[in-house]
């Protein structure tokens, strides 16, 4: 068996050797993956919006179906590690990208601080950034395309 020694766990496993109790436990609850994008058919480009799925809460930034989610929203994209390394869109501050990269998780990250509330003190997360998918018409979310999504504050401060 391998020895992962005293390391916090995301330091030293690949995202495919964690439990799924590490693996649940490695979302920040930010909800930004819960934001509807725009894809430009031609160029593939994504853009973001600020336009919560149906099912998110856009205070609490979770998901108010979680268990059954698939069945009001089938194209809910169950995260793994392969889709992790595979997905192109997760946002920059996600803790499966960030992890998949090789890289540590930020002072916000309750793992790190202890405090689910940070990764909302630190404007990471959507809280009360969003406006809901329910009764908008496609044509209508091209007002709500937002960049802070697809953005690192972190890349800035560096
Ligand atoms: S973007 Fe990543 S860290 Fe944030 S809620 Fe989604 S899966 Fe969790
Ligand atoms: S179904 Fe739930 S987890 Fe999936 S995108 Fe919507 S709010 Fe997020």
């Amino acid at each position: 068996m391998r020895d992962f020694g005293n390391k916090p766990f995301w330091r030293e496993k690949p995202l495919e050797a964690m439990s799924s109790q590490e693996w649940e436990s490695l979302c920040d609850g930010c909800g930004r993956c819960c934001l509807n994008k725009l894809e430009d058919w031609d160029s593939g480009e994504i853009a973001w919006t600020n336009v919560g799925c149906q099912l998110l809460d856009g205070h609490a930034c979770r998901c108010r179906d979680y268990e059954n989610r698939q069945a009001t929203v089938p194209d809910c994209v169950a995260l793994d590690a392969a889709k992790v390394r595979e997905l192109t869109w997760l946002p920059p501050t996600c803790a499966y990208r960030l992890v998949g990269e090789g890289r540590d998780l930020y002072w916000w990250h309750h793992l790190i601080s202890g405090d689910r509330e940070t990764v909302h003190e630190a404007g990471i997360s959507v809280r009360d950034r969003t406006v809901s998918e329910v009764g908008m018409e496609l044509e209508d979310y091209e007002a709500y395309v937002a960049a802070w999504p697809g953005e690192n504050p972190m890349d800035d401060a560096a």
